[in-house]
């Protein structure tokens, strides 16, 4: 008999828990099932590798030596950019700055480009659906410059409502970022609309990757994102690293982020010249072994290939609503037509805290509570949910544990 390609992408999948030392252990006595990759996803001893000979091997500063070892680090160093810059199809390594993560990516963008380009008076929109992290960074910007915060809205099933976002579209917009993929509700946004309508007005676009890049292609040319950011420790990489790329025009005429050594090309007491891209925006020492990691994290994801990886979790995502829907008084939060990776439910009468805890116990790991998206909980009129994050390690086993999880705890807390 053929095997169906969806055989073959489930068998494909079968065997690569082995490749990730910590699933293998128990959590509460029993085998783990690990359900928050949305929070922070676990690491393949590939990277715990790279990381581990990279300091036993090549470790000295960067960009400063003349010896053979400063330069073995500083090309470990610029090898992960180049992984990077080719993983995200971005023009050159310029573009690729090296940030702690999506929150830095967004403080740096919000800081530096709203110095040169936010006056008062200007607007800047985001979505009802985005995390703390592209929120707060932006009303800093605003309140500083007396510019003004535009939200999207959503409908109940946590789409953006499109119409209502080319009406705020104007003269005064500077800026628009929005999530590619909601944390708390999976929804894919249709980005490359929203990009296209706001080019139409010659508005640059910032997309948080954070919960699309470990999931699907992202391909930054594909798109003309202005602005793409995300986090190593999502997608199988070290924390501590991440992603800003943007576009040259715009980091190019944006001030830099932070002062110090390694972002300069000649400095006096009476005036600094700055580096060139991508150093302008890395003052001090970088995160060299996070770096390195990062560039073990995409060449194993692209090992396994991005066509697999969608496919793999689409078909798991689509069993766990399906199980999770069975279960009676459970509340699904977040049904959009595109989703990814991410189940948020409810179970009617219970505090997701509670229910939480009751998962804990049966090992199996989930996050509660209003996971930074505190103005989308308002939107829902909910304190939270709970949330189970999907990564290719998961499969089926893991969302029976869950559901049967759940089904004990609706028993135990509603009876
Ligand atoms: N944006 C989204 C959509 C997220 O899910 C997260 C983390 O959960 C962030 C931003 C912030 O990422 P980090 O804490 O890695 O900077």
């Amino acid at each position: 008999m053929v095997a169906t390609e969806q055989e073959n992408i489930t068998q494909l999948f079968e065997g690569i828990r082995q490749d990730f030392p910590l699933l293998q252990q128990d959590m509460r006595g029993k085998p783990i099932v690990f359900l928050d990759s949305a929070a922070s996803s676990q690491k393949p001893q590939a990277v715990i590798n790279a990381i581990d000979t990279y300091y036993q091997e090549s470790h000295a500063n960067v960009h400063r030596g003349v010896y053979e070892l400063s330069q073995k680090a500083t090309d470990a160093y610029e090898r992960g950019r180049a992984l990077v810059r080719q993983f995200i199809n971005a023009p050159s390594d310029e573009e690729v700055i090296f940030v702690r993560g999506t929150t830095e990516g967004i403080n740096l963008v919000a800081s530096s480009y709203c110095r040169k380009f936010l006056s008062e008076g200007d607007e800047i929109i985001i979505s009802a659906m985005e995390h703390h992290s592209n929120i707060v960074p932006w009303q800093m910007a605003c309140e500083f410059a007396g510019a003004k915060l535009r939200v999207i809205p959503i409908n109940d099933r946590g789409e953006l409502i499109m119409e209502e976002y080319e009406q705020m579209l104007n003269d005064r917009t500077k800026m628009v970022a929005v999530v590619h993929v909601s944390n708390s509700l999976g929804t894919i946004n249709p980005v490359e609309e929203i990009i296209e309508k706001a080019h139409q007005k010659g508005i640059p676009v910032l997309l948080d990757g954070a919960q699309a890049i470990p999931h699907m292609k992202v391909d930054v040319q594909k798109l003309d994102a202005d602005f793409y950011t995300f986090s190593g420790h999502k997608m199988f990489g070290p924390t501590g690293i991440g992603i800003l790329y943007g576009k040259k025009k715009w980091l190019d005429a944006m001030p830099p982020y932070q002062g110090g050594g390694e972002m300069i090309e000649t400095v006096t007491f009476e005036k600094t010249t700055y580096g060139n891209l991508p150093h302008k925006f890395e003052a001090g020492t970088p995160d060299i072994s996070g770096a390195v990691g990062l560039g073990a994290a995409v060449e194993y994801m692209e090992k396994i290939g991005h066509e697999a990886i969608t496919a793999y979790e689409a078909e798991l995502l689509q069993y766990a609503t399906e199980e999770m829907q069975k279960v009676d008084g459970v509340r699904i939060i977040g049904t959009a037509g595109k989703k990814a990776s991410v189940l948020s439910f409810l179970i009617d009468g219970a505090h997701p805290y509670d229910v939480g805890t009751i998962l804990d116990q049966l090992g199996v790991a989930v996050r509660t509570g209003h996971h930074c998206t505190q103005p989308l909980m308002d939107r829902f009129g909910i304190p939270g949910t709970i949330r189970a994050s999907l990564a290719f390690y998961n499969n089926k086993e893991d969302i029976d544990r869950l559901v049967a999880g759940v089904r004990r705890a609706a028993k135990m807390l509603l009876s």
